[in-house]
C-alpha cells in the first residue's frame, strides 16, 4: 500500500486557504477536511456543537479547542486508510498538540499573507449559507450570477476577525508563531 500523507494548511481568514487546499487535495487525491465546513454543517443541522460554535463564530471568535478536537478527530479516525489534507485545523497550539498525539504529520504549509491584502480580500468575500460555498467577487465570483448572487451573504463576523475588537482571537502573530515553531521543530513545515 502507498504511504499515506497527513497534511495541513495554516493561514488566516482571507489567505485563500480553502481554494488552495481544494486544488491540492484534488491534484493529489487527498481527502479534504475543512473545519469551517464541518462547523457550518453542524450549524445548518442545528446540532448541539453547531449551535455552540455559532455563538463564537458570530462574534468573530475561535470555537473552543475542546469543541474543535471533538469535531475533527473522529472524522480523521474514520479515514485511517486515507491520505488527508486539513483546512483550518489546527488553529491553536492545543489543537495541534491533540492532533500530534494521534498522527504524525508529513507536511504543513503556512500561508503568510500581508494584513492589508487580507483586509482587501475579506471585503470582497461572500458566502452562500445553504451550501457554505465561499466566493470572492474579485477573483472567484459565483458562476450563476443571477441565482447565487441573490442569496449569498457577507461573512461579517470574519471581517471583524481581521479588523475589529476580536482580531486577537483569529489571526494573532503569536498564535501563528507558536504553531509554526511546533511544526518547524518537527521539520514538517513548508
Ligand atoms: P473557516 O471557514 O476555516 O474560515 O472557519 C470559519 C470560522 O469557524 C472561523 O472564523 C472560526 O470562528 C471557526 N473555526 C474554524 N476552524 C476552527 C478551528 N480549528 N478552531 C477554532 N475555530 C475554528
Amino acid at each position: 500500500m502507498a504511504k499515506l500523507l497527513r497534511a495541513a494548511v495554516l493561514g488566516p481568514p482571507g489567505s485563500g486557504k480553502g481554494t488552495i487546499c481544494k486544488r491540492i487535495a484534488h491534484s493529489f487525491g487527498l481527502q479534504y477536511l475543512s473545519s469551517g465546513h464541518f462547523l457550518r454543517e453542524g450549524i445548518a443541522a442545528n446540532t448541539e456543537a453547531g449551535m455552540l460554535a455559532k455563538t463564537y463564530i458570530d462574534r468573530g471568535m475561535l470555537v473552543p479547542d475542546q469543541v474543535m478536537t471533538r469535531l475533527m478527530l473522529p472524522k480523521l479516525e474514520q479515514l485511517q486508510n486515507h491520505s488527508w489534507l486539513l483546512d483550518g485545523f489546527p488553529r491553536t497550539l492545543a489543537q495541534a498538540q491533540a492532533l500530534n498525539s494521534l498522527y504524525q504529520m508529513d507536511l504543513v504549509i503556512n500561508l503568510n499573507i500581508p494584513l492589508e491584502t487580507l483586509k482587501d480580500r475579506l471585503s470582497d468575500r461572500w458566502v452562500h449559507p445553504a451550501s457554505g460555498r465561499v466566493y470572492n467577487m474579485g477573483f472567484n465570483p459565483p458562476l450563476v450570477q443571477n441565482l447565487d448572487f441573490i442569496v449569498i451573504q457577507q461573512k461579517r463576523s470574519e471581517k471583524r476577525g481581521v479588523r475589529g475588537k476580536h482580531s486577537h482571537s483569529l489571526i494573532t502573530p503569536q498564535v501563528t508563531l507558536t504553531l509554526l515553531s511546533l511544526y518547524c521543530k518537527e521539520k514538517w513545515l513548508l
